[in-house]
């Protein structure tokens, strides 16, 4: 899972806490939920490796006959894409 860091952000001008920007005068800040940039990149990955199999799910229809030989396709899809949540890792935890 992300690690998230709460952060003030003017809805006025977009400054978010110690980020050096000019406000346009109307600041009212309101608490946000900044997450770590590799974190959601990672989530990105994932989420469209499980759309990947939803989209061929989706779209996929078998012939009668094949419904089985489908059916054991899209869960070695499914099974595959789930796997690479477990696989190790090279990045590893930044610095605090
Ligand atoms: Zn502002």
């Amino acid at each position: 899972m992300p690690e998230y860091l709460d952060v003030w952000q003017c809805i006025g001008c977009g400054r978010v806490e110690e980020v050096p920007q000019t406000c346009i005068g109307v600041c009212r800040t309101v608490k946000r939920k900044l997450v770590d940039q590799k974190d959601y990149d990672a989530i990105a990955l994932r989420l469209e490796r499980y759309a990947e199999v939803l989209r061929l799910i989706a779209a996929s229809t078998p012939r009668r006959e094949a419904c089985l030989e489908h059916w054991h396709a899209l869960q070695s899809r499914a099974r595959a894409a789930l796997a690479e949540d477990s696989a190790p890792s090279s990045s590893s935890a930044p610095a605090r």
